[in-house]
């Protein structure tokens, strides 16, 4: 069938004439028509149809690059030109864009054929995908439990073959974690690797796209497609762009893995630790030197990233009053009502208690306290990072401290933001972080996270791609 097939397959398959755009496209289509995973928040299939027809007729002429023709799902946070783009939030029910994000025009420049919408935690803010305007997006691998968050959308997608790949953004561990509790191969890349321009914003000093996928192989790919400078986005790297897929099959011998001590202690479920033991010895017979490291002030995470998350969205979020853009709400009495009340009604709770929490660390009396606070522990945890990386070439760990949890089964915000613990220092610290599948718990799929110093995306990959070459979890399938 041609959704069990990987990008690099579909690739020759295309290049081959084995299938058309056009078909695999309307294959997608009728997955996604199909499938109750509730993953999508707007299906664009007259879109796709036409962007299917045009690679086509690209196909046929012979003037295609790699990626012509081929399907995705994009993460409803990128702008799309006259398509909905929602943030998952009813704030943005009605905003149709009209602009691309960069990455959406880098995509759309290689001919590829976007599906549709996915499905996500409002403006990005959450770990379970329970967080949406549009309803829950539930898990392939057992309805009941939760894909992860905020991309879960994405991630149920990728997994459940509705799509060949989606994009993903990763804040506080967004790719990493779903893509770790639905068993695919997500990648966040060195902040400012892939340009923020026209990608909904979060947390601006913290959030980073990448590519779901079901391969390493595949990430790479498609993370060329996506890296490189844009003038428009002051933060990204004006930094060249190797080949990802260039270095995937050197050998790993002699490389030196950092396990985090810090990372092995109490509250990591046990199922999930002998996942992740299993993978190290793995690449141990695979010739790496394991090297337990430190990194003393991970546990800090925590509480500096649900500060300095707060506290940026408060500002970005400010935009959103019911004037410019966005939810307006019904018969104002004045302009403070017209703001008021659009904002109480367009936000969700969560979204609302995060911008309570920045405004009030940003506040004149208690800025020193909190958000300068946070910045200070954010730097230890960036030389922790830094020290460990003189020793080893790449961290090892987990993603989540759980496999994939029930439905409603978190009540409270705190406990939830717990679940985070192994994926936001990466991102106080700007490296790039991976998930791949590394085993089961309980037929639950596990991810074993890897960590690397910047810039060091094709280290990552290769490391990852070897492991893939020798296991067979990346193959695993929640369907047919
Ligand atoms: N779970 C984290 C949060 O809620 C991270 C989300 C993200 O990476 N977008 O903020």
């Amino acid at each position: 069938m041609m959704h069990n097939l990987t990008i690099a397959e579909q690739i020759i398959g295309l290049k081959n004439r084995d299938f058309s755009s056009l078909e695999l496209t309307q294959h997608y289509l009728d997955r996604i028509n199909d499938s109750e995973l509730n993953a999508f928040i707007s299906i664009t299939k007259e879109h796709a149809i036409n962007q299917a027809k045009l690679a086509d007729s690209i196909l046929a002429k012979g003037n295609a690059t790699k990626l012509t023709g081929i399907p995705y799902a994009h993460k409803d946070i990128f702008c799309t030109k006259g398509i909905k783009t929602s943030a998952g939030s009813k704030m943005l029910d009605s905003f149709i864009s009209p602009y691309d994000a960069t990455l959406s025009e880098k995509l759309n420049s290689e001919n590829m054929v976007m599906l549709g919408k996915t499905n996500m935690d409002e403006f990005a803010m959450g770990s379970s995908n329970e967080n949406p305007y549009y309803g829950a997006v539930k898990n392939p691998w057992d309805i009941n439990r939760v894909p992860g968050g905020s991309s879960g959308g994405s991630a149920a997608a990728v997994a459940a073959r509705i799509t060949p790949f989606a994009t993903g953004t990763d804040t506080g561990g967004s790719i990493r974690q779903p893509a770790s509790l639905c068993g695919i191969t997500g990648i966040k890349p060195t902040y400012g690797r892939i340009s923020r321009y026209g990608m909904i914003a979060y947390a601006s000093s913290l959030d980073q796209a990448g590519p779901m996928t079901r391969t390493a192989e595949d990430s790479a790919i498609i993370l060329n497609a996506m890296a490189g400078f844009d003038e428009r986005d002051s933060t990204s790297a004006n930094k060249s762009v190797p080949d990802y897929t260039k270095n995937l099959s050197k050998s790993l011998s002699g490389l030196k893995i950092g396990l985090p001590k810090e990372y092995f202690s109490e509250g990591l479920d046990k199922g999930v630790e002998k996942v992740i033991m299993k993978a190290i010895n793995d690449y141990e017979a695979m010739g790496a030197e394991i090297i337990e490291v430190s990194l003393p002030n991970s546990m800090n995470a925590i509480p500096a990233y649900y500060i300095v998350a707060p506290c940026e969205c408060s500002s970005n979020l400010s935009r959103f009053d019911g004037v410019r853009y966005g939810y307006r709400c019904e018969d104002p009495k004045d302009l403070n009502d017209l703001y008021m009340r659009s904002r109480s009604e367009g936000f969700g709770d969560e979204v609302k208690r995060r911008i309570m929490i920045g405004a009030y660390a940003l506040s004149a009396g208690y800025y020193d306290a909190y958000y300068l606070k946070a910045q200070k522990v954010r730097q230890l945890i960036s030389e922790d990072f830094k020290k460990a990386f003189k020793e080893v070439d790449v961290i090892m760990g987990p993603v989540s401290p759980t496999p994939a949890f029930e439905l409603g089964s978190i009540k409270d915000s705190v406990s939830m933001y717990l679940a985070d613990i192994y994926t936001l220092s990466v991102n106080l610290a700007g490296l790039p972080g991976m998930s791949i599948p590394a085993g089961f718990s309980d037929s639950l799929p596990v991810g074993l996270q890897l960590i690397g110093n910047h810039w060091s995306e094709e280290l990552l990959l290769n490391v990852a791609h070897q492991f893939q070459l020798n296991t067979d979890w990346h193959h695993s399938s929640p369907v047919d």
